[in-house]
């Protein structure tokens, strides 16, 4: 063969290795087709020769008797089912394709989990979204009103003054009545039904509406990541500022400049209930409310909003994780707002970190990503080590507000009052915070009442019968639940193992048990709880956050809901009532955890032009962690604890894989796990630990236990995985599931 020809010759093989096979001129094209269930891959179909099916495109396909929404694959077809098996493609469904930088996010995070492709789809293809609309119906107020109205009702038909029709739903949302009163309103006549308008209203956020006018180091800031956004092309910033230093009036302006390219923008926040005054500053910084964007959402609210971002009428959405998915047109900006929250890991389903996709989902469409955080997570400190994230800093609070002073109450050498958990110096200074009239903050990051119910005649403990937890006592509902499974049940009144009377007695507090030792302390203060029990949803959390900045709460008492990023300007002290509780456990990620979550907490207090004080109660004051607190030492203390993990190959200098063991008997858990200890990799560079009973040992009443890959940096974890799974068989009831950089450990 001619140098030519076979130049020509390669070439063309080559070519061939990307194409599916030609279909003879007499015979049907197959394409794969992909579904929403965790199957292995993608399935071929026969096309009908009416139809020319393109990568991307919605279809409809046989599977088992029924019709299913598929999305058509990319790359050839796998021909493992015969042509006489082959069954055909229905039909296209003329919605918007999915976009191959959605379909390339799909299969990089089901490779990278080790989780089917088609599970992954599920997430991303949102099937109600692609259904046809029914005309929605709503309520209005009849016109003439009742004289006598109980409360809830009252509130309904004051939800509907603005004389816009609203759903059952936003309507129950609005007015905090049930859905039961709004139907029997409608049943008497008070209501009468309305056709909802077939489009939300996206209003557009105008880059130019004036902002508040930008600090130096904030311009300076800021002027980066316009940079960044502009050059249209794939880069991570880590925006790392001091609590209160403008971080989110500074990403505002790379969102104004992804506008003025034309592109889309996302902003992720780890908690989208809580957005209430996200959804203020940026209706003040760009004259409309963005598009919002969680799994709560109405169906119908939900399915407006795909189809807007679909379509492009959307250019700002906030959400949670699954924003990610959303089918941007040309998205040009990932935020992720307090990039270090471990609420961005979805441990459920598809077991995925949204931090590190945010990443990916803007390489993929050539993005800027900006991480933002006052305290970043040890990973993605190591990225900017590595020269892979770019790092903007704003090392002052904004407006000569001052950092608070902070300060550790010894537990040893000030206990509190017997039966009681807060310490006379923290007394007193809430005492004294009170008497100026300024507001004070309690955290204690746990729910209900107390943590443990115990028998003071035998010592028996409270046990969730399907979880190895203790029952956490709420005293308000009377109840004694578990935190991991929901399972709940009324306090018993006697010992059901000794059948003492009177002997069951509550043991550490909960929030509920510090409010009331708040209000026999401080009778005359205005006490508000905040708790993801107290405050179920958004509209409840506003109203909180409003309450709050109008000076109508002395004492706010939190769990972890306090921590996240509000902005109380007259809130001037924060006690911490367990500061060490985060530290049990030994999780690798502990210390850094209690340092993020602490440091957050202390951020609350002192925004405004009065300074901040913080109290930590302590039982180890030298502890490493309360003395990077105290002096404000944060950056010293990730880097000694990036130091503590370099040498063993742990994360982030290292990679780890753990595998969750599962069955409905110990027996069942016990084979798998021994089977995986004996098939588990060897070799240089990485290390198997366990299997090991996990410490959830049950949980929801499956039998758990645990081993964990860990590999040097270089080392992939996903190959060795998807080899070691291949060797074991999985018999029925058990169960594996991989957790690739896991964040929980329990
Ligand atoms: P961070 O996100 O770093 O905690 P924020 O962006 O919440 O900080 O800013 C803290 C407070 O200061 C907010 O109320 C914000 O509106 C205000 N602020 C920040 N920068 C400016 C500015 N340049 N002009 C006016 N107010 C500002
Ligand atoms: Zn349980």
């Amino acid at each position: 063969m001619a140098t030519r020809d076979r130049r020509q010759h390669q070439k063309r093989a080559q070519i061939d290795a990307f194409m599916p096979p030609e279909p003879p001129a007499d015979r049907f094209r197959r394409i794969p087709v992909m579904l929403p269930y965790p199957f292995a891959g993608p399935f071929d179909y026969r096309v009908p020769r009416e139809l020319d099916p393109k990568p991307g495109d919605i279809v409809l396909v046989p599977l088992n008797r029924r019709e299913e929404v598929g999305v058509v694959w990319d790359g050839p077809a796998d021909h493992s089912v015969g042509d006489n098996r082959l069954k055909s493609l229905a039909s296209i469904l003329d919605v918007p394709p999915m976009r191959a930088d959605i379909r390339r996010l799909v299969d990089w995070i089901a490779a990278y989990t080790l989780t089917p492709p088609g599970a992954v789809l599920a997430m991303a293809l949102r099937i109600n979204a692609l259904r046809p609309d029914s005309p929605a119906l709503g309520w209005i107020a009849a016109p003439t009103p009742p004289t006598r109205l109980t409360e809830a009702r009252a509130r309904v038909l004051a939800a509907l003054g603005d004389g816009h029709p609203r759903g059952s739903a936003s309507l129950s949302e609005a007015s905090g009545a049930s859905v039961a009163i709004i139907r029997a309103m409608a049943n008497a006549g008070l209501l009468l039904p309305a056709a909802l308008p077939p489009q939300l209203a996206f209003g557009r956020p105008d880059p130019d509406h004036p902002g508040p006018v930008l600090a130096p180091d904030q311009a300076e800031a800021a002027a980066a990541l316009r940079v960044a956004t502009a050059a249209r092309a794939f880069s991570v910033t880590l925006l790392d500022g001091v609590t209160g230093s403008g971080k989110t009036e500074v990403y505002m302006e790379a969102i104004a400049e992804c506008l003025r390219q034309g592109r889309q923008a996302l902003v992720l926040l780890p908690e989208i209930a809580l957005s209430a005054q996200w959804l203020e500053r940026f209706e003040a910084r760009f004259g409309v409310t963005p598009a919002v964007w969680h799994s709560d959402l109405a169906s119908r609210i939900r399915r407006l909003t795909w189809r807007a971002v679909a379509a492009g009428e959307v250019s700002v959405v906030v959400g949670a994780r699954s924003a990610l998915f959303l089918p941007f047109p040309d998205l040009g900006l990932v935020v992720v707002d307090e990039e270090h929250e471990t609420a961005f890991k979805q441990e459920d389903g598809v077991v995925y970190h949204a931090r590190d996709m945010a990443v990916v989902r803007a390489r993929l469409c050539d993005a800027s990503a900006i991480l933002s955080s006052a305290t970043p997570s040890l990973e993605t400190v190591a990225n900017v080590e590595a020269g892979r994230y770019r790092h903007l800093r704003l090392p002052s609070r904004h407006g000569g507000a001052t950092l608070p002073e902070i300060a550790l109450i010894d537990l040893r050498e000030t206990p509190p009052e017997r039966g009681q958990f807060l310490a006379p110096p923290l007394v007193e200074a809430i005492r004294v915070n009170l008497a100026t009239g300024e507001q004070s903050m309690l955290f204690l990051n746990r729910r209900g009442y107390a943590p443990l119910t115990l028998c003071r005649a035998c010592g028996h403990r409270m046990e969730c019968p399907n979880c190895t937890a203790w029952l956490v006592e709420h005293r308000i509902r009377r109840q004694l639940q578990c935190h991991h499974c929901g399972h709940a049940e009324p306090i018993p009144p006697t010992c059901p193992q000794c059948a003492a009377e009177h002997s069951l007695t509550p043991i550490g507090p909960g929030v509920e048990r510090i409010t009331e030792e708040a209000r026999a302390l401080f009778p005359d203060a205005r006490v508000l709880v905040m708790a993801s029990d107290t405050l179920p949803g958004p509209d409840s959390a506003a109203e909180a956050a409003r309450s709050i900045s109008a000076r109508e709460v002395d004492l706010i008492i939190g769990t972890q809901i306090v921590a996240k990023g509000w902005h109380f300007p007259h809130l001037t002290l924060v006690g911490v009532v367990d500061a060490d509780l985060g530290l049990a456990g030994g999780d690798l990620r502990a210390a850094e955890r209690t340092v993020q979550l602490l440091h957050q907490v202390a951020g609350r207090a002192g925004r405004a032009e009065a300074p901040g004080r913080v109290l930590l109660q302590t039982f180890s004051p030298e502890h490493p962690v309360m003395q990077a607190l105290l002096h404000g030492s944060l950056t010293d203390f990730m880097a000694r604890e990036a130091e503590q993990r370099r040498p063993g190959n742990w994360p982030p200098y290292g990679r780890l894989a753990a595998l969750i063991v599962s069955a409905d008997s110990a027996e069942a858990a016990d084979i798998l796990a021994r089977d995986l200890g004996r098939t588990a990799p060897h070799g240089d560079g990485f290390l198997v630990l366990g299997p090991a009973p996990a410490p959830l040992t049950l949980l929801r009443g499956r039998h758990r236990r645990r081993l964990l890959l860990k590999t040097r940096r270089e080392i992939a974890v996903q190959p060795l995985l998807r080899e070691w799974l291949a060797k074991v068989t999985v018999r029925g009831g058990a169960r594996v599931d991989v957790d690739v950089d896991p964040v929980s450990f329990l």
